[in-house]
């Protein structure tokens, strides 16, 4: 086994020099959760990080730009990146990577640090609560649905997050509140960091990079908004870190359905020096540093999560 991945090591330092490879990842939780089934648990990001730490030169994003940029790149340079600021990133994520001494970044959708959840949490939470069997959805025009297994609830959650992702983001709160309301639920515990929980985090030395306020499909609105929901996420940050924020997340990430170029405009002139898609692939000197993509391979064991790493290295930028 630690042959196989030697040569995986190899061949990336023979084929893939001064590629960097981007790590993304949500949430990393304590135990399994049935409804989240590809959010990484402690144990398997565990494993996750000591093949990296072991195989790969860990990196900051910031150190990774400059290197790319003087084309001092380490070999199998890799740099693990969060979306959104969940808080079992300082609670489960953080202390395996300061195990393994892996630098990181999370980026933070400001709008949720006050204790509320994200419209997809609370919708998995909602149609997740075995205490219910019967959903009533008329708010998303969907007859009343009866679940009686896992499978059935996650089907229908992602069926209703489909149908209202693409709403404006008030619309879209405003309906998650009827369903809340319709059926009778209680609302989980805040996901979300508060401002204390992100400065100590920061503090821990992981970099937080700004993700908006509201966490909109940015390419929905128009351009005063959309900078307005990027400014909002980074002073809020800077005001929480005392110090400039550089980093950027699309949410959602895809070029035309979420962001546009306008918006890689926008987040540009604001100063940032790097902004991350969610298109897959690897970056090189010649990439937009304000459209890096990134990749994680989704495999549940170490030697074929390894394997796909490598490929994706050596498929190129695209
Ligand atoms: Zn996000």
């Amino acid at each position: 086994m630690a042959l196989t991945h030697q040569l995986l090591a190899w061949l990336g330092k023979a084929f893939a020099k001064n590629k960097l490879n981007i790590l993304i990842y949500h949430q990393v939780v304590a135990q399994h959760d049935v409804m989240r089934p590809s959010e990484p648990f402690a144990e398997e990001f565990d494993w996750q990080m000591q093949l990296v730490a072991k195989y790969y030169t860990p990196i900051s994003l910031s150190d990774a730009i400059k290197a790319l940029k003087s084309d001092t790149l380490p070999d199998n340079a890799i740099c693990v990146t969060f979306d959104d600021g969940y808080l079992n990133n300082l609670t489960v994520a953080e202390p395996i990577l300061r195990k393994y001494g892996i630098p990181a970044t999370v980026y933070v959708a400001t709008g949720y640090s006050g204790g509320s959840n994200m419209f997809n949490d609370r919708i998995l939470d909602l149609i997740g609560d075995t205490q219910h069997a019967q959903f009533n959805l008329s708010a998303v025009g969907i007859e009343k649905q009866s679940v009686n297994d896992t499978q059935s609830r996650i089907r229908l959650a992602h069926k209703i997050i489909g149908k209202i992702k693409y709403l404006h983001f008030d619309e879209r709160n405003e309906v998650v509140d009827r369903l809340y309301r319709d059926n009778q639920a209680q609302e989980y515990d805040a996901r979300m960091m508060t401002p204390a929980q992100i400065q100590e985090l920061a503090f821990k030395g992981v970099e937080i990079g700004a993700h908006t306020q509201d966490h909109p499909i940015l390419a929905s609105l128009d351009v005063e908004e959309q900078q307005r929901q990027i400014v909002a996420s980074k002073e809020a940050l800077e005001i929480i870190l005392s110090q400039p924020v550089k980093h950027f997340a699309y949410p959602n990430g895809k070029l035309n359905d979420d962001y546009s170029e306008q918006t890689a405009d926008i987040v540009k002139t604001l100063g940032f020096d790097s902004a991350v898609s969610t298109h897959w692939g690897i970056s090189t000197v010649a990439s937009d540093f304000h459209q890096m993509r990134r990749f994680t391979p989704w495999d549940a064991t170490p030697v074929k999560f390894h394997l796909r790493m490598m490929l994706n290295q050596l498929r190129g930028e695209q």
